[in-house]
């Protein structure tokens, strides 16, 4: 599972790594997002939440979430990324799997306003670019099937704003949750997405300690 705040590039990082292990990348961002753009009625729900930069209610992100978890490929495991974000999601989230290991992302707070709002998506393969430190090779289009990015609606700074304080406020909790079970491991977040990548390695590939089983980390 991957935690921490908004734009620290837990996205970027689970798409490498889950494409390493061969498992889904489970983003409950990415799924409401998607059930956003259906027009489904859960995303019907969840849309004005989203754009606000608020999060979507428990109820909600749970039923899209168990949805995920019931197709075939998160059978042999998966990488959890923005899901659970309060205490009732973690949970409920031990009532169903409890994760093997927590990496939690930490960085500056001002770098992820950089990050935040320099962020571009491609909006077919799901590439993640940063206009400064993460460009790609043409302006504005994606390196791997040239699509044109965009900006997602709640890296708008007034979003952003109201995301950093709803982490702060319901998410950081988390943290204590999951070093008590003894399952949280801290990332240095900074630098480039190889340099972080490299960092993770590692860090996956440290023996647990506690009670967790570094199942992730084997398969590396
Ligand atoms: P993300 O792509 O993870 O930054 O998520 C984008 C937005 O989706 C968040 O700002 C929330 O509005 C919503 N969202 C994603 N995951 C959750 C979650 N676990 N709980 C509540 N809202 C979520």
């Amino acid at each position: 599972m991957f935690l921490g705040p908004p734009g620290a590039g837990k996205g970027t990082q689970a798409v490498e790594l889950t494409r390493k292990l061969g498992v889904p990348q489970l983003s409950t961002g990415d799924l409401l997002r998607a059930a956003v753009a259906e027009g489904s009625e859960l995303g019907r729900a969840a849309d004005g939440h989203m754009r606000a930069g608020r999060l979507v209610p428990d109820e909600l992100v749970l039923e899209i979430l168990r949805d995920r978890l019931r197709r075939p490929d998160a059978a042999r495991g998966y990488v959890l990324d923005g899901f659970p974000r309060t205490l009732a999601q973690a949970v409920a989230l031990d009532a169903i799997a409890r994760p093997d290991v927590v990496v939690f992302f930490e960085l500056d707070p001002r770098e992820l306003l950089l990050r935040l709002t320099g962020r571009r998506i491609c909006p077919s393969c799901g590439s993640i670019y940063n206009v400064v430190s993460n460009p790609p090779r043409t302006p504005e289009h994606c390196d791997r099937d040239g699509s044109p990015l965009l900006q997602r609606p709640d890296d708008r700074p007034e979003a952003v704003e109201v995301r950093l304080r709803v982490y702060a406020e319901l998410t950081v909790p988390l943290l204590e949750h999951y070093r008590s079970l003894g399952l949280l491991r801290t990332l240095d977040a900074s630098g480039t997405p190889a340099a972080v990548a490299e960092r993770l390695r590692r860090l996956l590939d440290e023996p647990a300690s506690g009670a967790a089983s570094p199942r992730a980390a084997e398969s590396l």
